[in-house]
């Protein structure tokens, strides 16, 4: 059945020469599988799986036109008649399913991480090892010649226009921006000079290809860095974009190396459509808005609002290549919701790793990680309903087997019922109502308050049992530490009674996220009211907005507590958190005074409150609360030992398996890639 509920999103765009059936966008999302040629059947399938489950326009990942362009060593490039043939797989993917599709074309500039880089002045970026060479008047027209040439080049393999890359830092950005334009010719200085580059890259393109071509800019509406643009010059050049020749106009948010969070969970959903809107009145080509819109109302109030013409999503089509379809059909409860954490797609692309998503393994792996029906359902029993267990459990149930999951509380979720009610991570919320609502649609047979043991497992029968059954808390160890004010970090995320001075012991992802979850008040509006997140990063909220690069000084509210942060390594703290969060998790806490110990032993604890030894001296840290951030133990009593004889086959997978690193990811992949077997 086709829901009118979201009409807006569902209405099909023409575009005079042709139409794009809704108004979803999959932005544009290095997978990694675009630098090599033999990966192009998987790119083709990842593509294809999205086209099929109804989104509109599919933008590939960046394409460089020329060598100094390239991202990374060898990346992916298009300039010769020989780079068309694996495109041609990826184009007739998603014109089997009536989608359509654009090359985009980006152009690293100084953010490449390769020796031949080049900009618009010879300024070295802070995320990048090396420094660009300026390009001179004879070069800026070749690479001018190179966007044409690619742009032709993905006409002929069958995309239906491309996207010029100009936002988020890269080479147009650079020229676009005093920030990094220092120049004083034709190129450089005033806002008209500026945008030169921009404009003649799209009319050259235009020139060569016709009117026939989709031709899509992302232009930076907000470059949240100094000495960037203001709203006034982003109009000026959005008018001149359009009058040079674009059919689109897409929304850029931040440079890479802006220091204010532009994407990350904690980032409210639709933060900055109201820059969108703001440009959207001064031009007649279909804008389209971005970042973190990833729930069907989101996105249809923007739509409906008239703030924007299409929607962008990348990470949320990732976890759910399917979001178009089940929105149209009235699903939206089944869908996989990204909860923007990065941790499989831009942290891995940043690592030289093939894209996918955390809460979606197939992503990136639809030809690898197969959920075929079974020709001989089995009886299976899963124990833990956190998510390794959810993941197993509906996985198989979904192929056909017949399942049981056991959960000893009252609820599924696991850890992630604790991460949840951390500040600015309410998006976890959605991955639990996803795997309920899975479970229930997949038949599993869900027994809460159940802790059986293998005995039982024995008695009932099953043909295979799949060990799920998480972690608990590592204990402190030390004089003292039974004391009533050591308290793990499942009780305080519980609710337990936290003193005003405190002490968390361990820095990894929990104690960082323990350490934000006591700089608030408890009961926090869930989530964080944009206006009051723009306060809190320094962002303009005034959509024409006249500071730079639209940054005002940050807000920031008083902590309710005294934290210190502890532990032993004496690397930097925080130093193991994902690279695009890890910084915005460290900011959080230094702009909240928390302070950070390294190199820390911890001797004892006394009324008095927590002893530690830092460079050979003692010191007593005069807090009132000491919570126990220090990892996790696994628990597996179920498990047969080695050469046990049982009547079921055990597996045994997540935290159970290994509680070091434990991490959703492995955990939900582990659980599918076991069921996919089964
Ligand atoms: P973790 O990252 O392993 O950190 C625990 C910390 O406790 C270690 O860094 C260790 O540091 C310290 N520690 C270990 N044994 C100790 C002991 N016996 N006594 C005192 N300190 C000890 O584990 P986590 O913070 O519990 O996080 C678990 C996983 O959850 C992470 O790996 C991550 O995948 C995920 N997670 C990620 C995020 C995020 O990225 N934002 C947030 C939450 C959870 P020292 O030995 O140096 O003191
Ligand atoms: Fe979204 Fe996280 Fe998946 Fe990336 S890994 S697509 S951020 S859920």
């Amino acid at each position: 059945m086709t829901t009118t509920r979201y009409a807006n999103i569902l209405k099909p765009l023409h575009l005079g020469f042709t139409t794009i059936k809704n108004r979803v966008v999959m932005g544009s999302m290095h997978t990694g599988l675009e630098d090599r040629f033999y990966n192009y059947p998987k790119l083709a399938a990842y593509f294809g799986e999205r086209a099929k489950g109804g989104v509109g326009l599919l933008i590939t990942g960046g394409i460089s036109p020329n060598r100094q362009g390239w991202l990374l060593p060898a990346g992916g490039t298009m300039n010769t008649l020989g780079d068309i043939a694996p495109h041609r797989l990826v184009t007739h993917a998603v014109h089997k399913h009536g989608a359509k599709i654009l090359l985009q074309i980006l152009h690293a500039g100084r953010y490449g991480y390769q020796p031949f880089v080049v900009s618009a002045s010879p300024i070295k970026s802070p995320i990048s090892p090396f420094k660009p060479r300026q390009l001179s008047e004879k070069q800026i027209l070749a690479t001018i010649q190179d966007y044409v040439k690619t742009a032709s080049l993905a006409k002929k393999a069958g995309y239906d226009g491309v996207e010029i890359m100009g936002s988020e830092g890269y080479l147009i950005n650079q020229f676009l921006s005093r920030h990094v334009n220092q120049r004083n010719d034709r190129w450089g200085g005033s806002i008209e000079n500026r945008m030169r580059f921009a404009v003649e890259i799209v009319k050259a393109i235009r020139a060569e290809i016709g009117e026939k071509f989709i031709i899509c800019f992302r232009l930076s509406l907000l470059d949240l860095v100094h000495d960037g643009n203001t709203m006034q010059e982003v109009i000026t050049v959005a008018k001149a974009l359009e009058k040079a020749g674009i059919t689109l106009l897409n929304t850029g948010i931040g440079w890479h190396e802006a220091r204010i969070p532009t994407i990350v969970t904690s980032v409210p959903r639709a933060a900055f459509v109201e820059y969108t809107a703001e440009v959207k009145k001064n031009v007649t080509v279909p804008v389209i808005a971005s970042n973190r819109i990833n729930m069907p109302d989101t996105a249809e109030e923007i739509l409906a609002s008239g703030q924007a013409d299409m929607v962008q999503m990348a990470r949320p089509l990732l976890a759910d290549a399917f979001w178009v379809n089940k929105t149209a059909t009235n699903r939206v409860d089944e869908i996989n919701t990204c909860i923007a954490c990065n941790q499989a797609c831009l942290d891995h692309t940043f690592k030289n790793q093939r894209a996918t998503c955390l809460v979606n393994p197939r992503a990136g792996y639809e030809t690898e990680l197969v959920y075929v029906k079974t020709k001989k359902p089995k009886r299976i029993a899963v124990v833990g309903g956190g998510v390794a267990g959810m993941s197993a459990a509906t996985v198989a149930a979904g192929r056909g087997h017949e399942v049981t999951l056991f959960e000893a509380t009252n609820d599924v979720g696991g850890q992630f019922n604790l991460a949840k009610v951390v500040p600015g991570k309410e998006e976890f919320h959605e991955t639990i109502r996803y795997f309920k609502v899975q479970i229930e649609k997949t038949g599993v047979e869900l027994r809460l308050n159940t802790k059986v043991n293998r005995e039982q497992l024995e008695r009932e029968g099953f043909d295979e049992v799949i060990v799920a059954t998480g972690v608990v808390p590592r204990a402190l160890k030390i004089a003292g530490s039974d004391a009533p004010q050591v308290l793990s970090y499942t009780e305080v995320l519980n609710g337990a009674s936290v003193g005003d001075r405190v002490a968390v012991i361990g820095a990894g992802g929990i104690g960082f996220d323990v350490s934000e979850f006591l700089l608030k008040p408890p009961l926090q509006p869930q989530p964080m009211p944009v206006e009051e997140w723009k306060r809190e990063w320094g962002v303009d909220p005034n959509p024409n907005y006249v500071t730079e690069g639209g940054m005002q000084p940050a807000e920031v509210e008083a902590p309710v507590r005294e934290i210190y942060l502890l532990q032993r390594k004496t690397t930097p703290l925080g130093a193991g958190l994902g690279k695009t969060t890890g910084w915005v998790h460290r900011a959080q806490l230094k702009k909240h005074g928390v302070r950070m110990l390294r190199g820390v032993q911890y001797k004892s604890v006394t009324d008095e409150g927590l002893w530690i030894e830092v460079d050979g001296h003692d010191q007593l840290l005069r807090v009132d609360t000491i919570v126990v951030c220090a990892g996790q133990e696994s628990v597996k009593e179920i498990m047969p030992v080695e050469g046990q004889k049982t009547i079921a086959k055990y597996h045994i997978i997540g935290g159970a398996k290994l509680a070091a690193e434990l991490d959703a990811k492995r955990a939900i992949r582990e659980g599918a890639e076991l069921a996919a077997r089964l």
